[in-house]
C-alpha cells in the first residue's frame, strides 16, 4: 500500500473511541444479538428477494455499528437500527434499535445499563 492510500485509510477510518462510543451507547452485546436472532426468529428469516439465508450484520472493527436514519420533520431526531445485509443480493433489512432493546428487557431510549 502507498504512503497515500495509507493516508486515505487513515482518514476514512472511524476512531476506535467512536467506535466504542457507540456500542457502548447501544448497550446490546453480539452474544445478544445471536440470542435475539434466534428468540425472534431471524435465524429462519430468508431473503424475499433472492430466497438466501446468510446475512451479514452492519458491523465495524467488531463492534455492533447501529445506523442513524434521519426523520422527514427534524434533522435533530433520528431512528438507530442495526442493519443486517443479504450476502448474495445485498438487501438491507433495519432493526429497529429502541424495539430491539426493549425486547431484551432493557430501557427503549438506549445507554450503558
Ligand atoms: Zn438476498
Amino acid at each position: 500500500m502507498s504512503d497515500q492510500d495509507d493516508e486515505k485509510t487513515q482518514r476514512l477510518s472511524i476512531p476506535e473511541n467512536k467506535v466504542k462510543a457507540a456500542a457502548r451507547r447501544l448497550g446490546v452485546t453480539l452474544e445478544q444479538m445471536d440470542q435475539f436472532f434466534i428468540a425472534s426468529g431471524w435465524s429462519e428469516y430468508k431473503c424475499e428477494v433472492c430466497g438466501g439465508e446468510n446475512f451479514q450484520l452492519g458491523l465495524y472493527d467488531g463492534h455492533l455499528m447501529p445506523l442513524s436514519v434521519p426523520t422527514s420533520a427534524s434533522s435533530n431526531h433520528a431512528l438507530w437500527v442495526v442493519h443486517v445485509t443479504c450476502v448474495n443480493c445485498a438487501n438491507v433489512k433495519f432493526i429497529s434499535v429502541p424495539r430491539l432493546r426493549e425486547l431484551l428487557g432493557k430501557p427503549a431510549d438506549g445507554g450503558v445499563d
